[in-house]
């Protein structure tokens, strides 16, 4: 079975194939630049499913399963912020390392560090190009002031996952992916994927 994932992010793929390939034998993830799909996806939703629903649209133009997926953090005393923005929170798109900071210095007065990882998948099958079906996965954490864990990538240092003790910079791949927002999100999708062979 070929996916056609709205990436051209080779770790995300790679990522994605070794999740998914868990739960469903011979999948083969596939980027946009592999189906010869080229050009700027304009991610300009309001919320996480409009973002991956234009991601996944343009994947299912391969003539494959079409997958969009969006993700972010939500802060609760930050009213739910940087969520759609997380990827260009202070300005450049994919600083972490700005972003991380502009994220300390928004929460330095807050008593609350209570926040949520959220990934929404967005499924457009090849017959229905109208239908999207949705899958999302949401971990909670604590947003810490220092920085923890060499890994992972994003907000991952300063997200502290309680019933671990760790950040998500201080889990191992695999260790993430069991309890993260992308790891259950994938999940529901593999069981919906099973349900259509
Ligand atoms: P996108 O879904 O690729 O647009 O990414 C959204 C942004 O959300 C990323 O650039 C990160 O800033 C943040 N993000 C999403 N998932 C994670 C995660 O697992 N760890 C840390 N940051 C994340």
């Amino acid at each position: 079975m070929k996916i056609v994932l709205a990436s051209r992010n080779k770790h995300k793929i790679s990522e994605w194939q070794a999740t998914l390939g868990k739960y469903i034998d011979g999948v083969e993830i596939l980027s946009l630049d592999d189906v010869g799909i080229y050009g700027e996806i304009e991610e300009n939703g309001k919320t996480f499913e409009d973002n991956a629903c234009i991601k996944a649209l343009a994947a299912a133009k391969s003539g494959y399963i079409g997958i969009g997926e969006d993700s972010g953090l939500s802060v609760n005393a930050l009213d739910g912020a940087p969520g759609v923005y997380s990827a260009r929170y202070a300005g450049e798109h994919g600083n972490d390392k700005e972003n991380n900071a502009l994220l300390l210095k928004n929460l330095s007065d807050k008593a609350d560090r209570s926040a949520r990882f959220v990934c929404t998948i967005a499924c457009v099958l090849p017959e229905e190009k109208n239908t999207y079906h949705f899958f999302r996965g949401e971990t909670e954490g604590v947003i810490i002031d220092e920085y923890r864990g060499e890994g992972g990538f994003g907000y991952d240092p300063l997200f502290y996952y309680e019933p671990l003790g760790k950040t998500f910079a201080e889990l191992s791949a695999e260790e993430k992916n069991a309890v993260s927002h992308r790891g259950k999100a994938i999940e529901l999708f593999a069981k919906y994927l099973k349900t259509l062979k």
